[in-house]
C-alpha cells in the first residue's frame, strides 16, 4: 500500500469524511478499475475550511519570512524523499507514464523550493516624498485566504504553483483538486502535515465542484482565487468572484501554434514538436494545437514527425518504455476522435494514427494529419489530446497572422535560424509565452501565464508571488 494514500479530506489539520458520509469512487484511466474513494463534500465543509483558514491566518502571517521559508523547505524535502510514492499515485489516477509522473513531482516540488526562497525577498519601497516633513513607505502584505481550484492534467504541479507563493506570502489556502485526481493532492497535504505546516494553513476539500466553488467564491473571507482549468469555468468563477471583488488569477485554455520556417533546424524542430505536442498525451494547456509549417520544409517535417510519432509506445503508465498513456476519460477520447474525423471529412490527410487504440479505455493512437485548414475544428478548438495537425504557410506575415488568429494567447513556439526573424516573431506573437527553438518552456524560474482568453496573472518566478500580496502605502507625516 502506498504510504501517502489518503481517502479523507484535510481540513483544519484533521482528516475528515463528508458530514453526510457520502463518497465518490476514483478510477484508473488506464483500465477503469477503482483506486479508492474520497469524501463527497459540499458547502458545509467548505465553510468549515474557510473559517479554519481564517483562524489560522494571523499566526501564519506573524511568522518571520525565514520561519515560513523553513517550513516550506521541509515540505519540499519530504516531496523529494517521497517522489516515488507520489509519482505512483499520480500515474494511478492520472495515467501519465511513470517517468513523466516523477518528472512532474520534481517540477511540483521546485515551486515550493523557489517560493521558500522568494518568501524572504518580499521587498517594499521608500519613495522620495512630496513634502519635506513626510516620508512615503510602500510595503507588501499577504492578501488573505486563498482558494486554489486545480485541474487533473498536472495533479501535483498545479497545486504547488499556487500554494507555494500563497504560503510564502503569508496566506492560508483551501485547495479544491480536480475530481479525477484527488489522491495526489491529499498526499501533498499529508506531507505538508508531516513538515509541520500548522493546522488550517493547507486544507484540501474533495467533492461537489459547483457547491464548493460557489461557497469559495461567495465568501468575503476568501480574498483571492487562483484557478487553472477551462476558459468557460474560469469566466464563470471570475463572474462569481465579482460580488466580493476577489483578486483572481486564471490559467485557462490555449491554442498554441508551433511555427516551423524553411530556415529551421528540422531535426531540432521535430524533437521540439514531440515534446511540445505529445507530453502528457497532448493534455497540457501549452501543448501545440496547430503546427504551421512553411512550404519549403512542409513535406520533410511532416514525414519525419509522422515516423517518430508512429514509433511511440502506448500503454499503461506503469508499463516498461511507455511514452504515451491513456487520456483522462471517455469525453477526452471522443473529442480527439471528433477533431480527427472532422478534419478528415474536410480534406485533411492522415499520416499516422487517427483512431482509438485497441487497448480501449482512454487510449487513442497518436496521430499526425497533414493539409489541415482553418475551417476545421482543430484550427480553433483546443484538442487536448495526441493529435498533431499540420497547416501550411508561405510567408512570415502569413504565419504571424495565422498564429494570432485565435481568441487564446498562452504559449507559442517558433523554429528558425534567422536571428532577426526570431526577434520579430517573439514580439509579434500575441502570447504570454514564446519558445524560440525550444519545445519545453515550463520552469519555476520563469513567469507562466497567458493573455486574451488564456487568462490573467503569472505563476512561478519572482512575479508569481505578487498575486498573493497587497500593496500598502503609508505616509508618515508631521516629522
Ligand atoms: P476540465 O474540463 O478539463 O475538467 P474544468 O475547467 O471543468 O476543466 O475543471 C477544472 C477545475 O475546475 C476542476 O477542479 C473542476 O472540478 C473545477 N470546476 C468545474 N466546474 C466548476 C464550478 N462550476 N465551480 C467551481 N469549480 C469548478
Amino acid at each position: 500500500m502506498n504510504p501517502l494514500f489518503r481517502q479523507q479530506a484535510f481540513i483544519d489539520g484533521q482528516w475528515l469524511d463528508a458530514q453526510n458520509g457520502a463518497t465518490t469512487t476514483i478510477t484508473n484511466p488506464a483500465n477503469g478499475q477503482a483506486i479508492g474513494q474520497v469524501p463527497n463534500m459540499g458547502a458545509t465543509e467548505t465553510r468549515q475550511a474557510i473559517a479554519a483558514a481564517n483562524r489560522a491566518w494571523p499566526a501564519w502571517r506573524a511568522l518571520t519570512a525565514k520561519e515560513r521559508s523553513t517550513l516550506l523547505r521541509r515540505w519540499h524535502a519530504l516531496m523529494l524523499e517521497q517522489a516515488d510514492a507520489l509519482a505512483e499515485l499520480l500515474t494511478l489516477e492520472q495515467g501519465k507514464p511513470l517517468a513523466e509522473a516523477k518528472g512532474e513531482i520534481l517540477y511540483a516540488a521546485s515551486f515550493i523550493e523557489w517560493f521558500a526562497e522568494e518568501a524572504k525577498r518580499i521587498y517594499g519601497d521608500t519613495i522620495p516624498s512630496h513634502k519635506s516633513n513626510a516620508r512615503i513607505i510602500v510595503s507588501k502584505q499577504p492578501i488573505g485566504v486563498v482558494a486554489a481550484i486545480t485541474p487533473w492534467n498536472f495533479p501535483a504541479a498545479m497545486i504547488t504553483r499556487k500554494v507555494g507563493p500563497a504560503l510564502a506570502a503569508g496566506c492560508p489556502c483551501i485547495i479544491k483538486p480536480a475530481p479525477e485526481t484527488p489522491f495526489t493532492a491529499l498526499a501533498l497535504a499529508a506531507l505538508a502535515e508531516q513538515a509541520g505546516i500548522p493546522a488550517g494553513i493547507i486544507n484540501v476539500i474533495t467533492g461537489d465542484a459547483v457547491a464548493i466553488g460557489g461557497e469559495l467564491t461567495a465568501s468575503a473571507d476568501v480574498r483571492k482565487l487562483s484557478f487553472t482549468g477551462s476558459t468557460p469555468i474560469g469566466k464563470l468563477l471570475m463572474a462569481q468572484s465579482a460580488d466580493t471583488l476577489k483578486k483572481v488569477s486564471l490559467e485557462l485554455g490555449g491554442n498554441a501554434p508551433f511555427i516551423v520556417f524553411d530556415d529551421a533546424d528540422i531535426d531540432r524542430a521535430v524533437e521540439g514538436a514531440l515534446i511540445a505536442k505529445f507530453r502528457n498525451a497532448g493534455q497540457t494547456c501549452v501543448c501545440v494545437n496547430r503546427f504551421l509549417v512553411q512550404s519549403g520544409v512542409y513535406d520533410t517535417f511532416a514525414q519525419r514527425l509522422a515516423e517518430r510519432v508512429a514509433a511511440f509506445t502506448i500503454g499503461d503508465g506503469f508499463g516498461d518504455g511507455v511514452s504515451i498513456g491513456p487520456l483522462i476519460n471517455e469525453r477526452a477520447v471522443s473529442k480527439v476522435e471528433d477533431h480527427v474525423q472532422d478534419a478528415l471529412s474536410k480534406g485533411a490527410k492522415r499520416l499516422c494514427g487517427g483512431e482509438r487504440h485497441p487497448l480501449g479505455h482512454g487510449f487513442f493512437q497518436p496521430t499526425v494529419l497533414a493539409d489541415v485548414s482553418a475551417d476545421m475544428k482543430v484550427a480553433s478548438e483546443e484538442t487536448f489530446g495526441p493529435l498533431a495537425a499540420l497547416f501550411r504557410f508561405d510567408t512570415e506575415e502569413q504565419a504571424i497572422a495565422m498564429a494570432n488568429a485565435t481568441e487564446y494567447g498562452l504559449a507559442a513556439y517558433c523554429y528558425t535560424r534567422d536571428l532577426g526573424r526570431a526577434w520579430r516573431l517573439s514580439e509579434a506573437l500575441e502570447y504570454g509565452m514564446v519558445g524560440i527553438n525550444e519545445g519545453l518552456i515550463s520552469t519555476e524560474v520563469a513567469p507562466f501565464g497567458g493573455i486574451k482568453s488564456s487568462g490573467l496573472g503569472r505563476e512561478g518566478s519572482k512575479y508569481g508571488i505578487e498575486d498573493y500580496l497587497e500593496i500598502k502605502y503609508t505616509l508618515m507625516g508631521g516629522l
